[in-house]
């Protein structure tokens, strides 16, 4: 996964040495173990090891006195012999079995483990929400006495598009991931349409909510299966039609093998393809709330001009949090948000927040003199 990496930093004799030491080491580990095995295999002692010799002139003595006349020698050896295998092969089963008990018992230790977030035992399924979105004074961290985000208090109206924008590590993913419920609020409450997120069933949330995120997953497989992953039950032609709606059909057309194309974990598309495809999962999703986490950071100028179009007439009457760098991206959000330190410390249009000479009007100004250097 690294290759770029390493050729671009010209580390390839350092890369292959490392990868030499693991590798040798891992090849005398294993030989050892190997004759460690065939060692102890020699040596192994097992119940039926000591019964078969012992039992050997039981049975002959039996034969002698006469008192079970039809055992032979042969026979006797035949059986024992039998019985051995049979025996052995049960020992050594349990020999195996007792050995994977270890990682059978890690494996279930985590299985066992009660997810921090669970729904209230009477939340409910609700299958056409609106889109209504409130943070009622909600606090949060990862680690106890680490707070991340503080009093935070904002309400997204359904359809509404709002913007979370701040510097890094100001705690705008870390918002969007309390509303995809991938973390609980440790004070306050997060509302969907006036009820506390606990209390609809976390299936319902995710079921309706679309991600698009700046770097694009794809599993190894088809674009058509990667499209696919939104909603399994989606047929050919919505598959289609979605990647029409997100502008990537005529790019799919022209590879190789059209849709059965293999992406190879998104090897061999461009990041603006990349974006398109989870445009295009998205889209397939039918959303109630979108989330945008930096969609289209890693794209150019054209390119995200492209995309934040597409993403404007496709969702248009869709919740939508877009948590973004680029802040001519989101001059036209109904609504601004600007954190810093994991508290809100501005919040209004576009409009409102430059008249109001702070935080927001630096940051934007920043960025068009350094759009205008680059022009010029
Ligand atoms: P960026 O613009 O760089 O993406 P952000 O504003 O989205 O930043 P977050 O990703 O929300 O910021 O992170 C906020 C803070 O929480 C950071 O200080 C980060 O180090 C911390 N943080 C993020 N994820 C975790 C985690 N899983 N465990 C502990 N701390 C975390």
């Amino acid at each position: 996964a690294g290759i770029r990496v390493i050729k671009a930093f010209n580390r390839i004799k350092y890369t292959i040495r490392r990868y030499y030491h693991a590798m040798v080491t891992y090849y005398k580990t294993g030989q050892a173990t190997y004759f460690m095995q065939i060692a102890a295999d020699q040596v192994r002692v097992s119940p039926i090891h000591i019964i078969w010799p012992m039992s050997l002139p039981f049975f002959a003595y039996l034969g002698l006195k006469g008192t079970i006349p039809i055992i032979t020698w042969g026979s006797i050896i035949y059986f024992s012999r039998a019985l051995l295998y049979y025996l052995d092969g049960t020992y050594k089963f349990f020999q195996k079995f007792r050995l994977y008990l270890v990682p059978a018992n890690r494996l279930f230790d985590t299985l066992d483990i009660e997810p921090a977030i669970t729904d209230s035992p009477d939340a409910k399924s609700i299958d056409d929400l609106q889109g209504h979105v409130q943070f009622e004074h909600v606090d949060f961290s990862y680690q106890p006495g680490h707070p991340i985000l503080r009093d935070i208090l904002f309400e997204v109206p359904p359809g509404k598009k709002v913007a979370i924008v701040g510097p890094s590590g100001a705690g705008k993913s870390t918002l969007a991931m309390l509303l995809m419920r991938l973390y609980k609020a440790d004070s306050g409450d997060i509302k969907i349409d006036g009820r506390s997120v606990a209390d609809i069933k976390m299936h319902s949330v995710l079921s309706q909510t679309g991600v698009i995120l700046q770097d694009t997953f794809l599993f190894g497989g088809t674009i058509r299966d990667n499209i696919r992953y939104a909603d399994p039950k989606a047929s050919d032609e919505q598959i289609e039609e979605a990647a029409k709606a997100a502008g990537l059909h005529d790019d799919i057309i022209n590879m190789p093998q059209g849709y059965d194309t293999d992406v190879a974990e998104g090897a061999s598309l461009s990041g603006g393809q990349k974006q398109r495809v989870a445009i295009a999962r998205a889209l397939l999703k039918n959303p109630k709330f979108l989330i945008l986490d930096e969609a289209t950071s890693s794209l150019d100028v054209t390119t995200e001009w492209a995309v934040m179009q597409t993403l404007r007439e496709n969702f248009a009457d869709v919740t939508t949090l877009i948590i973004s760098h680029r802040l001519n991206t989101i001059v036209d959000a109904d609504e601004i948000i600007v954190i810093d330190k994991g508290s809100i410390i501005e919040q209004g249009t576009h409009e409102q927040l430059l008249k109001k000479r702070g935080f927001y009007n630096m940051l934007y100004q920043q960025q068009s003199d350094i759009l205008e250097t680059e022009k010029n």
